[in-house]
């Protein structure tokens, strides 16, 4: 029986998993095919090229997130994104004051990092919750269940 059970490795699932893995035991699971399933998926054609499905690129406002960003630009996981927009409406203008990131293969970098040490099941989707005495009950589409404590209290630090 594991602490916690992280539904979807998007970047809110993958970001709560990592924070709580460094005490607690835990489990992700994801109805999609890979990390960053929902709205920061990414399709590979082949070997070299892929296509991110969600979210084109980030850019990081707040102070913490941007040392966040920028300590997973040391590590190769993201880099700032070089590419052009172009304007249909010629009156507007280019947005040079905010960094654009992109992942470095592919914008599931972040959640592939976040839960790299983490188990993860995909094609598994939550169907139902219950509670049972003192456990919470998970129901997966593939018919398995999975139990976690009730009343976990979390610190934040
Ligand atoms: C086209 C598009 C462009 C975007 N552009 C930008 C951008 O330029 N900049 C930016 O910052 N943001 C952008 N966003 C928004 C950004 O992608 C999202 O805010 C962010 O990815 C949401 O992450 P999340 O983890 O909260 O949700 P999601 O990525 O949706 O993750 C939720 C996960 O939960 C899984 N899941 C859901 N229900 C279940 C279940 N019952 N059982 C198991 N698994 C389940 C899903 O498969 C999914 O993987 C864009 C989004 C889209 C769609």
């Amino acid at each position: 029986m594991k602490d916690f059970c992280i539904i979807g490795s998007g970047i809110s699932g993958a970001t709560i998993a990592n924070i709580l893995s460094k005490k607690y035991s835990l489990d992700v699971y994801d109805k999609a095919r890979g990390v960053g399933g929902g709205r920061s998926s990414n399709k590979k054609f082949n070997k070299k090229e892929s296509f991110d499905h969600g979210v084109q690129y980030i850019s990081p406002k707040s102070a913490p997130f941007k040392r966040f960003i920028n300590n997973l630009i040391t590590k190769k996981i993201v880099k700032t994104w070089q590419g052009k927009h172009i304007f249909l409406n010629t009156n507007k203008k280019k947005d040079k004051k905010h960094l654009k990131i992109i992942g470095n293969k592919g914008n599931n970098s972040i959640s592939k990092y976040l839960l790299k040490n983490i188990n993860c099941t995909f094609n598994s989707e939550l169907i139902k919750i219950s509670n049972k005495d003192n456990v919470w009950e998970l129901d997966l589409s593939d018919g398995t269940k999975r139990f976690i404590f009730k009343n976990q209290k979390i610190n934040f630090y």
